[in-house]
């Protein structure tokens, strides 16, 4: 049965002394009821509550961690079924597939090039999915090897054959890959094999099967496992997915309290991808896709970046005067919010033009242009307060202390003009449109 907060409160010290990051007891056990913390943070929980809360105040889904060091992943551990509740925690694993016959280097090679930058943030493929097609072991283990080698990526080896499996997976336990028997019952040896060794194991079949397997494992020992619903459609795929998880947060069944491997099984690349899109907004915990193409796997991770940013933390970049192209006194100054995803689009505008210019990030707590205009922090008083602060008047010559504003908040030029001291040139509407405008139009209105 689940812990009211009044119960947790009960079993806490009571001294509200803040250590938890809450100020009160009471506080601190309204977030461990609905989840959102785990008792362990507070530093001051006696034993005797530990022993009492302990499994019901755990968070409803195992957290799992596959490989070691620092590239290792971990995945589960979600509480809400919405991101608007609170934040998804572990983003998935976006894995690609390996086949233990073809040339693994040549493929480590273009997986290590499956990396991007996009709002400031590097983001990649982080885990490979090794196939063992030869049906033998040692081809597997070699494989899964020089993966290792090259990438030192978190490894999912797959076999259909059982023997083959646990061999490989002893052979490697010290990676701590992830145990995945393709099509399979799990086999008692493959289940003390994962108990033993403390690697986590996929358990695969629709729910019910899922239910009872995991069930047997973990009395077996196991402590990590992935739920799959192997080979099935993308209906079928989220239906799983999105069932496991209400079982899990909303019912708080331990057996499927567990994350999911989704695998896109689509053959069109572009219908692959979309299908693995999904699976990221809706509930994997691992992805594996077979694609391997920069333009098939960028809107996979695209999605992943934006599904689990904190969406109560807004993405900001520092409010200053940016320099690009190595501008001079007779650059354009194009005035932004400091909204991570504006900026950027403004930044690589302007880099790709490769007009020499400054970007001046006006503080607007990390919202958008038109946001932050409607709440009052991107008007006339906010950037002539920004020039001030920056001086990025003082760097340009006078004919060219022109600032270029958004044309989305044409409406303020007037009143900036009057505020900054300064002639106010409007800007396209979109930042798709800057380098045309600094091309064509710019150049016109300066000097
Ligand atoms: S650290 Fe523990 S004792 Fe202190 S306020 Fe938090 S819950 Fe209460």
């Amino acid at each position: 049965m689940a812990l009211t907060g009044l119960d947790i409160y009960k079993l806490l010290p009571q001294t509200n002394c803040g250590d938890c990051g809450v100020p009160t007891c009471l506080a601190f056990a309204m977030k461990v009821a609905s989840k959102q913390s785990a008792l362990e943070e507070c530093p001051h929980a006696s034993d005797e509550a530990k022993n009492e809360l302990g499994a019901a105040s755990a968070p409803p889904q195992k957290l799992v961690t596959v490989g070691t060091g620092d590239h290792k992943l971990e995945i589960g551990n979600e509480t809400v079924m919405f991101r608007h509740e609170e934040k998804f925690h572990h983003q998935p694993g976006v894995a690609v597939l390996v086949d233990d016959q073809e040339d693994v280097e040549t493929k480590a090679d273009k997986i290590s090039n499956l990396q991007f930058e996009r709002i400031g943030e590097e983001i990649y493929v982080d885990t490979v999915a090794v196939n063992c097609s030869s049906g033998d072991a040692a081809a597997l283990q070699n494989a899964a090897r020089k993966l290792n080698d090259c990438l030192g990526f978190p490894l999912i080896l797959i076999a259909g054959d059982a023997g083959v499996l646990c061999e490989t997976g002893k052979a490697l336990s010290a990676l701590r890959p992830l145990l995945w028997l393709r099509g399979g019952e799990l086999g008692d040896d493959l289940v003390s094999l994962a108990a033993e060794k403390e690697l986590p194991l996929v358990v695969e079949g629709d729910l019910e099967t899922c239910d009872a397997a995991a069930q047997k494992a973990k009395d077996a020992g196991v402590g990590e496992m992935v739920l799959c619903p192997g080979e099935v459609g993308p209906a079928k795929a989220l239906e799983f997915a999105t069932k496991a998880r209400r079982a899990a947060i909303q019912k708080s069944h331990r057996p499927l309290g567990y994350p999911v491997l989704l695998r896109a099984w689509a053959e069109d690349p572009a219908q692959q991808s979309l299908e693995a899109c999904h699976y990221v907004s809706k509930y994997a915990g691992i992805v594996v896709v077979s694609i391997d193409s920069p333009e098939y796997i960028l809107p996979i991770l695209t999605m992943r970046q934006s599904i689990y940013i904190d969406p109560q933390v807004p993405v900001q970049v520092e409010p200053k005067l940016y320099e690009v192209n190595d501008p001079d006194n007779q650059s354009p100054l194009l005035v932004t919010t400091n909204f991570s995803l504006t900026y950027y689009s403004v930044l690589s505008e302007v880099e790709s033009s490769r007009i020499p210019a400054r970007i001046l990030a006006v503080d607007t707590e990390g919202t958008s242009v038109l946001t932050a205009w409607a709440a009052d922090k991107f008007g006339a008083e906010q950037i002539s307060e920004a020039f001030d602060k920056t001086n990025a008047l003082g760097a340009l010559e006078d004919g060219y202390k022109k600032p270029v504003i958004p044309g989305l908040v044409a409406v303020i030029s007037g009143e900036l003009q009057e505020e900054g001291g300064c002639e106010i040139l409007v800007g396209p509407k979109e930042a798709s449109g800057l380098p045309n405008y600094l091309k064509n139009e710019w150049n016109k209105l300066v000097g």
